[in-house]
């Protein structure tokens, strides 16, 4: 396992981080099991968030049971604004991680406008700056999905890490990572597997670390085969083979540009359908060709593609600009309902 600074914090991380969305498909005792795995392949960086539902609350259960705490750089974030948003946010993180300090707290995922009121008199940086002085929280950083949001996290010196999402089919974020790393803050690198739309997770995650501005990847896991296949792809990081880079090209040609990254940000739909969901089906129908699989899962939907009455809440909520509704009629044409 590699190890690097975190841009400036003076924190020495793996290069492979634990994801912890996906460990809200597990339960508590297996969350652990993978905390204590991930511990021993030498991960010593976790992700997780307040609004991950669980996540926090496993993590923080799983690291004071097996005593590995002080193992680990934690890396959480809320969507607090204000600065009274952000107390409580921040103590009810705390709560739940069964800790009294928090290595890196991050702004998560405020549009352009809300970074402004985040930094503005009043706002949660100024309570996050407190907590810093306090010894509570030891460093700050932002998340974005928006590359306006990324600039403008660049230009504030109080930002010590910036992620984004960056893989093989999205490269949106390519020049300002390395203006990232120029500037001395981390980077974190969301999404290597672009929400789960690319299959080879192998690929997806050496593709990522091959590129020496990424400080740390984040890939979600929940089962011991994806840890160690990441920690394998850590182990062989370093230029890709023109095999792999001709492989990349091929997951480029297939997946285009506009797909779902699965973040949810679209949701709720106005009636309750399943967004994500649907598309994820609709890849294995026609990507992966797991037709039965993917009718037999389609089924189990409560409310079908076809469902869909335009509004275009979810489309204005898509940090991607999907046009959702489009999509949609694609999914309920393609299972047919
Ligand atoms: S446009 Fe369709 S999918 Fe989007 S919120 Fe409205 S009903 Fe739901
Ligand atoms: S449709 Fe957009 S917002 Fe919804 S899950 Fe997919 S990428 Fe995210």
């Amino acid at each position: 396992m590699q190890y690097v600074s975190l841009g400036q914090t003076g924190l020495k991380i793996s290069r492979l981080g634990f994801g912890g969305i996906p460990v809200q498909r597990i339960d508590q005792p297996k969350t652990r099991q993978m905390l204590e795995a991930a511990h021993k392949a030498g991960i010593n960086y976790i992700d997780t968030a307040r609004a991950y539902t669980v996540s926090e609350e496993w993590i923080g259960q799983s690291l004071q049971e097996s005593g590995l705490r002080d193992e680990f750089v934690i890396a959480t974030k809320c969507r607090a604004i204000t600065a009274e948003e952000m107390e409580r946010e921040l103590n009810a993180s705390l709560k739940n991680l069964r800790t009294d300090h928090i290595e890196l707290y991050q702004f998560h995922n405020p549009s352009p406008e809300d970074f402004d009121r985040i930094l503005a008199p009043g706002g949660a940086m100024e309570a996050l700056k407190g907590a810093k002085a306090a010894g509570i929280v030891e460093h700050i950083g932002v998340t974005a999905h928006l590359a306006a949001t990324f600039e403008k996290a660049l230009a504030c010196p109080d930002i010590e890490t910036i992620m984004f999402p960056y893989n093989i089919v999205e490269q949106q974020g390519a020049e300002l990572i390395a203006r990232c790393h120029a500037a001395g803050k981390g980077f974190v690198a969301m999404k290597p597997l672009a929400g789960g739309a690319i299959e080879d997770g192998r690929l997806a995650v050496r593709y990522v670390l091959a590129n020496p501005d990424v400080t740390v990847v984040i890939p979600g896991m929940a089962d011991p085969k994806e840890l160690e296949q990441n920690v394998a792809a850590e182990a062989d990081a370093g230029p890709l083979t023109q095999a792999e880079l001709d492989a990349c090209e091929a997951v480029r040609k297939s997946l285009g540009t506009q797909f779902c990254r699965r973040c949810n940000y679209c949701a709720p739909c106005t009636v309750g359908i399943q967004i994500p969901s649907c598309f994820l089906f609709q890849g294995y129908l026609n990507r992966y060709g797991l037709q039965d699989w993917a009718h037999e899962r389609y089924n189990t939907l409560k409310v079908k593609a076809s469902a869909c009455i335009g509004c275009g809440a979810c489309e204005k909520r898509c940090p991607y600009q999907l046009p959702i509704r489009q999509m949609l009629k694609k999914v309920a044409a393609d299972f047919g309902e």
